[in-house]
């Protein structure tokens, strides 16, 4: 597979996901961090979106939850180059039922290099980065080329 560069815009589509024991540190750290993420457009998955937006106030596009299909739409997004950024706090200490629709969702993050932050200090290394505020240019791969070279 070949790269091409893709353009993200100052203004990012910010994915926001918390496993159930991670909800309350996802919550806090989106209350810290309220007047960055404001200035972004912000998706979660359903229950993480309910009470985020209940919370904060934010406006937040929910898809459903996790567990329902919710892992997948937002793995969806990311492939579609609708996804940004990905903040998911998954849980380490304890199984979660879609275990295979966590590992799709982290795989394709890794597939499409979307920045991605899975505990509260890689979380906030990225809100406290240049390229938050600034167009960034990543590497991503040349899936449509990929298909025009097929003949087989
Ligand atoms: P939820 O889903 O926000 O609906 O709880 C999170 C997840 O498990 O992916």
């Amino acid at each position: 597979m070949e790269y091409i560069t893709r353009e993200i815009p100052v203004s990012k589509q910010i994915a926001l996901v918390a496993h159930d024991h991670m909800k309350s540190q996802l919550i806090q750290w989106v209350e810290k961090r309220k007047d960055q993420l404001a200035k972004h457009n912000l998706f979660a998955t359903g229950t993480t979106g309910s009470l985020l937006t209940k919370k904060t106030g934010l406006p937040i596009e929910c898809l459903m939850s996790g567990p329902m299909g919710g892992d997948q739409q937002m793995g969806a997004k990311i492939a579609e180059g609708k996804i940004d950024v990905l903040i998911f706090f998954w849980d380490p200490l304890n199984a979660v039922p879609h275990d295979p629709d966590v590992k799709a969702l982290l795989r394709l993050a890794a597939v499409w290099n979307i920045p991605m932050a899975t505990n509260i200090s890689t979380a906030d290394f990225i809100m406290d980065s240049v390229h938050l505020d600034q167009n960034y240019a990543t590497r991503i791969p040349d899936y449509h080329g990929y298909l025009a070279e097929r003949t087989d």
